[in-house]
């Protein structure tokens, strides 16, 4: 049986033939991560796993109150670093309600008004009837 690459650790080793198209060693750590994006994968294209899961965290979160609030105490850097990125998150879901911006130049908003909408084929020729269209930015507050 030919030698592969672990996908995980990146370190050679021989498939068991039981298992086709084994793309991770049997190292524990990379059986972990094998699983991890497994589920990363699952919980992103499968609706009803991603309430499944969903429950079953809420079920288990209830029976064991308080172990959030235990770990970050008990692991500050962890609690930091998710607050630095809930702010990112937060600031660009604030910028996103101020208006749409479009691709390549996020920082300018196209305000609320009528606009011209014209259809353009493949090879970037406007043709066909233009539309008149009403674009509401639903923001509230300013980026
Ligand atoms: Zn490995």
């Amino acid at each position: 049986m030919a030698k592969k690459l672990c996908a995980a650790c990146g370190r050679e080793f021989a498939p068991r033939p039981q298992i086709r198209n084994q793309s991770f060693c049997s190292a524990p750590e990379c059986q972990r991560e094998r699983h991890r994006r497994w589920q990363k994968d699952k919980r992103l294209h499968d609706a009803k796993y991603r309430k499944i899961d969903a429950e079953y965290n809420r079920a288990w979160t209830a029976a064991n109150l308080g172990y959030w609030a235990q770990y970050r105490e008990d692991h500050p850097d962890y609690a930091d670093r998710n607050r630095q990125v809930q702010r990112q998150r937060n600031a660009k879901i604030r910028k996103l309600k101020s208006g749409i911006a479009p691709p390549g130049n996020p920082e300018f908003i196209l305000p609320s008004g009528r606009y011209q909408l014209i259809r353009i084929n493949a090879e970037g020729v406007a043709n066909g009837n233009a539309w008149i269209v009403e674009i509401t930015a639903i923001a509230c507050s300013p980026p």
